[in-house]
């Protein structure tokens, strides 16, 4: 059986393409020395593959930035004020990726959404009235090419047309559907010219195909191919799908000229089920996703056999491959010498991956492969015993009843009992959380890490940023303070830290966007909470001021999103027992007289899944109620706080209502005010604080501006129900700023009081 992969991670194993990049940016670099970089990596990249035995290998997966952003310019869609710009090809590009500021001129970038389902970020193609797509660039190209210099038959990938024009953003009259005859056109002549090139097989990225199609979409796809399929004559097309399964137009895919046809069978629930009801072409090639892109697990060799059986009963040309591309795990777990064996045996990265394909493609060839050394190898590993099994927090979610989920005063008696109790004035001011993380703050976790002062000295400083930053909200006349989060960098490695179950790894860094990339927490095994987490700092703060501080967490969905999840129990189960362990931290933070606890949920959108009929039955039926776990058991004065990044959850208004939240704030100010006419049309309950002021960016609101905001809002919102806050934490922003952006929304607030 052969094998395949659908892409491979660029940034390199200890981010070399990151490092070069941002030296690039700084004018450290020639642009030579930079695509140097590009080209070590791509070589070193396919030669991998080449030795691990892979028979698909792809070319044009590399980037410099993103594929979307590569696509778009391949297709001439570089709006005019880049090309305003006269800058050369390379400052173009990366003016679309990154914005451009300077004499020439001052552009924005793209936007940035999510990627699907996962944490990687794409560039939005604009398309304008006047945008003319055409085949205008030749990276596939070079790069085909320049593997086969080195003897190495590559399949270029090339997201796909139906995808690009899905995901692009339309800026005039014109749609998708207007844009047809010149992308069938591109297509083809990019068809064309590999067919020159003698390229044997060309892969067409489709992700879009797995998300919900209307009947309109699913023509659109068909006329598309239909026409573009013309355009070939030797070469073949694999049409690749992945993040979910086809379930809207299987039969149009399978009956359209494809040679080859990649299906998620992981993270495609029905995949199977789709094959085996409508059967798959003899004349195609399947090439099955079996080994997950997604996750860092080793595979499990029985199961991924035993489902390579059930596909075989349907067709004989399987070709084998990841479920993804890499790009979404980290690249070996070589790099990680802190970890011990027993752990990082379960462990498979990108590099790891490629022997798991080469080996099931063997296995799934012998009759007695329950016989051979790497299939027992595989069975030892799956048939031992967890390490961080833990039969106590089993045993605790096992009994998790209603009253775990519920609070017992209803909302309208809480809210009543707080107003008594804080006697805050009308529209309260407060913020998200974190302060600036000044260098002092830097250099004190950093020294503490290196172990270069202990516990005790370390929160000396942290008490000291902590007293620092109660003065400075007291003099600025905040309502509701927090004690800024000095003690913390990430909002969930801190809490990961304090959990048993948890594992961190040294360099498995995944790219997020562009030169970012992240290092998430691995969940390895039960999680519960081994001591106290925040409760000295929050302790600390309040015994400093007679108004109220924040205690401050991160929400048990949060913390799930942004780690590394298990394989062998389900996400529920561990959302309540991240439930459980911030819930131990709640009740702490109430039991030292922490009367406002907020508990984060930043990422809480993020894992909506794909399809809207699954919705709830595979994510909001578990997270809602994680997230109340959390805060059931606190007294009706407890009041519970919670903030979300990005305000587009509209569609899941009454859910986040849901949440049971006393408070809720979230980033409002950028996304526009769309959110709020949701709020008021759906009878929102919880009281509101949409950000008032975009923290993302240096500059310092107006009074005035913020006062025209507030008004706004009070159009749609009970006054009663109205908190004032900036969009997000000010970690990242310097205390000069932050100080004059905070004078200015308290002087907002009380003046918009004065009027009410
Ligand atoms: N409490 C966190 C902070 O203020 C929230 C961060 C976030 O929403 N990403 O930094
Ligand atoms: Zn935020």
């Amino acid at each position: 059986m052969k094998s395949a992969v659908i892409g491979y991670p660029r940034v390199g194993k200890l981010r070399e393409l990151k490092f070069a990049s941002e030296k690039y940016f700084r004018g450290e670099i020639t642009e030579k020395a930079l695509e140097e970089t590009g080209k070590n990596l791509r070589c070193e990249h396919w030669c991998l593959q080449r030795d691990a035995g892979i028979d698909y290998i792809s070319s044009n997966d590399f980037s410099f930035y993103d594929a979307m952003l590569d696509t778009a310019v391949l297709l001439n869609a570089v709006p005019k004020r880049y090309t305003d710009l006269k800058l050369n090809r390379h400052e173009t590009y990366f003016s679309m990726a990154r914005g451009y500021q300077s004499v020439q001129g001052d552009v924005k970038a793209f936007a940035m959404k999510k990627w699907f389902n996962t944490n990687y970020h794409y560039l939005v193609p604009e398309i304008y009235d006047d945008t003319k797509l055409g085949l205008s660039g030749s990276k596939p190209f070079d790069e085909y090419k320049e593997a086969k210099a080195i003897g190495i038959e590559t399949k270029p990938v090339v997201i796909g047309a139906f995808t690009f024009l899905r995901l692009a953003s339309y800026n005039g009259r014109k749609n998708a559907g207007d844009f047809m005859e010149d992308i069938i056109q591109s297509y083809r002549d990019i068809l064309s010219s590999f067919d020159q090139l003698g390229t044997q097989w060309i892969q067409f990225d489709e992700p879009a195909l797995v998300t919900d199609l209307s009947k309109e979409e699913v023509t659109r796809f068909v006329t598309l191919y239909k026409e573009i399929l013309k355009g070939k004559s030797n070469i073949k097309v694999l049409l690749q799908t992945y993040f979910g399964d086809v379930r809207d137009c299987y039969r149009e895919l399978t009956s359209l000229d494809f040679d080859g046809i990649g299906l998620d069978f992981l993270e495609g629930k029905k995949t199977l089920e789709l094959i085996t009801a409508n059967g798959f072409p003899e004349d195609k090639i399947l090439f099955a996703g079996i080994v997950n892109g997604k996750n860092i697990w080793k595979s499990d060799y029985k199961k991924t056999l035993e489902l390579l059986n059930k596909i075989k009963k349907y067709t004989k040309n399987i070709v084998i491959s990841t479920s993804c591309s890499l790009l979404h795990v980290p690249y070996t777990v070589e790099n990680e010498a802190k970890l011990d064996s027993g752990i990082l045996q379960r462990f498979s990265f990108a590099k790891e991956k490629l022997r798991e394909l080469r080996e099931l493609s063997v296995l799934a060839e012998r009759e007695d492969f329950e016989a051979a050394c790497e299939y027992l190898d595989n069975r030892r590993i799956f048939e031992a015993d967890r390490l961080y099994g833990d039969k106590k927090v089993q045993a605790d979610i096992s009994k998790l009843s209603e009253e775990d989920f519920t609070r017992k005063t209803d909302r309208k008696e809480r809210e009543q009992l707080q107003k008594k109790q804080f006697k805050l004035p009308l529209l309260p001011t407060t913020t998200i959380g974190s302060f600036p993380q000044t260098p002092e703050v830097k250099k004190n976790r950093s020294s503490f890490r290196k172990g270069e002062i202990d516990q005790t000295e370390y929160d000396k400083q942290v008490f000291a940023f902590i007293e620092d930053c109660i003065r400075r909200q007291e003099e600025l006349g905040l309502d509701v303070l927090v004690h800024g989060e000095f003690e913390r960098n990430d909002m969930v490695e801190f809490f990961g830290e304090n959990l048993a179950g948890y594992v961190f790894t040294d360099k498995a860094w995944v790219q997020s966007y562009g030169t970012r990339c992240v290092k998430p927490p691995i969940i390895f095994g039960d999680v519960k909470r081994i001591r106290p987490i925040t409760v000295k700092y929050s302790e600390y703060a309040q015994g400093l001021t007679r108004k109220p501080v924040k205690g401050m967490l991160t929400g048990p969905v949060t913390i799930l999103n942004w780690s590394f999840p298990r394989e062998d129990v389900s996400l529920q189960d561990m959302a309540y027992q991240i439930g459980l362990a911030i819930r131990e931290e709640v009740c702490d933070l109430e039991r030292a007289g922490i009367k406002i606890i907020q508990i984060d949920e930043a990422a809480l959108k993020e894992k909506l899944p794909i399809r809207r009929e699954e919705w709830y039955s595979e994510y909001l039926d578990w997270a809602i109620p994680a997230f109340r776990l959390c805060h059931s058991r606190v007294k009706p004065e407890t009041q519970i706080h919670t903030h979300m990044c990005y305000s587009e959850f509209e569609e899941i208004v009454k859910d986040i209502d849901n949440m049971d939240a006393d408070v809720i704030s979230f980033e409002a100010s950028r996304s526009g005010l769309t959110i709020i006419g949701a709020l008021q049309a759906k009878h929102f309950e919880t009281e509101v604080g949409p950000g008032v002021y975009d923290i993302h960016s240096p500059r310092i609101p107006a009074v005035e501006e913020i006062v025209q905001a507030l008004q706004k809002m009070l159009e749609k919102i009970d006054k009663n129900k109205l908190w004032v806050n900036p969009d997000c934490g000010l970690k990242t922003r310097d205390i000069s700023e932050v100080d004059a952006s905070l004078k200015n929304l308290v002087n907002a607030a009380k003046r918009v009081r004065t009027q009410l």
